[in-house]
């Protein structure tokens, strides 16, 4: 990133909305689940599979959480109806995870018994540090009932190493990613070279445990090191996928794909587009060319 990709990243807050959801529409599939599901059915017709995020976080009370669920409960039912790939991916917070822990679990396992129901597979998505003990709990209490429940965990928190042995009696299906909040350096690797080491460390631990790994990331040297173990592990293409995000390096997608890997696209939708946004312009190297096109245009 170039000082002034950086600077326009800090100052994101006050750059109009208008021109940020200019920017932001790579990265969202639409607003409607009948948008999302065109995207879905497009990526499935070249091979690729989708999980879907319906955009939403931080909610502030439970009626909304129990609308997140009813949203995902019927997303659910199209995916299974219109016969699609795609999974689904839920943010605990939006569920209340902040505003009632135990009506937050009930109503994750709602979503998970309904997607076991239609034969389909939650990802849990990790959120910022305030909410990660929080999330493991309530992931290891879904594990009692469920299967077909996943898990995140970020390379660039100093705890995920032990969080990954603790989690081991599970062998989980993990998403491993390198994280996209903003951390204080007391819990987080800050040197891009320690999260990169880090995130291969774990990538290492959890295939070779046994895990199902989404090894979630668009860093070329990342998927170099990611095959690298696969091919040391002599792993078949079953133990695990690629993963990246709708909107970032499609031809880095498309270079895994014609490698024989399997590959999921992430796909967040709906009107509450602003958080997830700014998280991921955050990180676009190109910032500042695109937000000064928009502004212009
Ligand atoms: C499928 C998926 C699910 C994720 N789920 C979570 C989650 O639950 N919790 C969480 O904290 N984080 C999540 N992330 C985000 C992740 O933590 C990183 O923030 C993000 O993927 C960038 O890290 P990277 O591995 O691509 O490496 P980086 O070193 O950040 O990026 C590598 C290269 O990718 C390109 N790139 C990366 N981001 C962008 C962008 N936005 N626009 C354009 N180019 C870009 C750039 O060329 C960059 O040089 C997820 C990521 C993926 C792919």
């Amino acid at each position: 990133m170039t000082l002034l990709d950086r600077a326009i990243a800090r100052t994101l807050p006050l750059v109009p909305k208008p021109i940020v959801r200019r920017v932001a529409n790579r990265y969202i599939a639409g607003e409607t689940v009948d948008e999302a599901l065109r995207v879905v059915a497009g990526l499935n017709e070249r091979g690729i599979r989708a999980t879907l995020d319906i955009l939403g976080e931080h909610i502030h009370n439970l009626d909304q959480a129990r609308q997140a669920v009813s949203g995902y409960t019927t997303l659910l039912d199209s995916i299974n109806k219109r016969k699609l790939d795609s999974t689904i991916s839920i943010k605990l917070t939006q569920l209340g995870l902040k505003v009632d822990r135990e009506a937050c679990f009930e109503l994750a396992a709602q979503v998970v018994r309904h997607a076991q129901d239609v034969k389909n597979f939650v990802r849990i998505d990790m959120e910022d540090s305030s909410c990660t003990t929080e999330t493991l709990e309530i992931y290891r209490r879904l594990r009692r009932g469920y299967s077909n429940v996943g898990i995140v965990v970020q390379a660039y928190l100093r705890r995920t190493v032990d969080d990954v042995d603790a989690l081991q009696d599970l062998r989980p299906n993990y998403r491993l990613c390198k994280g996209v909040y903003l951390e204080p350096r007391e819990i987080s690797y800050r040197d891009m070279r320690v999260i990169n080491r880090n995130y291969v460390t774990l990538l290492e631990k959890m295939l070779s445990s046994g895990s199902y790994v989404g090894i979630a990331t668009h860093d070329e040297l990342m998927v170099w090191e990611a095959l690298r173990i696969i091919r040391e592990l002599k792993l078949p293409t079953s133990a695990y996928e690629f993963q990246m995000l709708l909107g970032v390096d499609e031809q880095l997608r498309d270079i895994i794909k014609a490698g024989g890997h399997n590959l999921r696209v992430y796909i967040p939708f709906g009107r509450d587009w602003y958080a997830y946004s700014v998280r991921r312009l955050r990180e676009n190297p190109r910032l500042a060319g695109y937000v000064f096109k928009a502004m212009f245009k």
